[in-house]
């Protein structure tokens, strides 16, 4: 069975007074679904791990070098991650990273022993013209490296017109993609739904065959809003 999963991205949101939202998040009874946390790198190592596992958000495919701002995979392990987001829609758009780059960033991932949770979508054009399967295929193909297993990687699909839009793709839309994405990661990797997730809709699309859980932009940032959506999936 794959793991089930529920991930909070909080992107280029939260500060130290944000730390008492990540310990209700860790305190929220989970069952069996792993919750993960994903916060700006500056707040990895203030975290605690009791309840949660941490995940970056980004890794360079260097472990080290002259690349001012950036941030490596074994950095973020050193700081407590056994996550990290590779290929999120946001920097694909604003740093223009190809499925070439994801890729590598997705091996770097892997060889600091982080659990890449590697994410495709598809725009609002590219649905409307049918290229939904198309597109997210050729993604998976490009961005996916050979070697991935159940145990280092996660696939979140994450349509790009439903990032922080509150347009969550319809149970039907879910499942047809999720569906597709079985059939060709085999039975036991994870897949998560990312896209305007919240408290209300999240019952719904975790009861679908394929969805394992879900990767939540804006509604993971406070527990309050958190906590339902793990306890949905639990
Ligand atoms: P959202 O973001 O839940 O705010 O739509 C999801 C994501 O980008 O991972």
């Amino acid at each position: 069975m794959p793991k089930k999963i529920a991930a909070g991205n909080w992107k280029m949101n939260g500060t130290r007074a944000s730390l008492p939202d990540a310990m209700a998040i860790a305190a929220t009874p989970a069952g069996d679904c792993a919750v993960v946390l994903c916060p700006p790198a500056t707040l990895l190592s203030q975290m605690g791990t009791e309840g949660l596992a941490l995940g970056g958000q980004y890794c360079h495919p260097n472990a080290s070098g002259t690349h001012t701002g950036d941030i490596s995979a074994p950095m973020l392990a050193d700081a407590g991650a056994t996550y990290c987001i590779t290929g999120h829609s946001e920097r694909r758009a604003d740093h223009g990273e190809s499925d070439a780059d994801v890729c590598a960033q997705t091996e770097a991932a892997w060889s600091a022993g982080l659990v890449a949770i590697l994410c495709i979508g598809e725009t609002l054009a590219q649905r409307e013209a049918g290229e939904t399967l198309a597109v997210l295929t050729a993604q998976l193909n490009g961005s996916l490296p050979n070697g991935a297993t159940a145990e280092n990687t996660v696939i979140a699909y994450e349509p790009v017109w439903a990032i922080g839009t509150g347009k969550v793709a319809s149970p039907d839309q879910v499942a047809e993609v999720h569906d597709a994405l079985r059939a060709q990661v085999g039975p036991e990797m994870s897949l998560l739904y990312g896209g305007s997730v919240k408290a209300g809709n999240a019952a719904e699309l975790f009861a679908l065959e394929n969805v394992n859980g879900g990767l939540v932009g804006g509604a993971s940032l406070k527990a309050a809003d958190f906590a339902p959506i793990i306890t949905a999936l639990a």
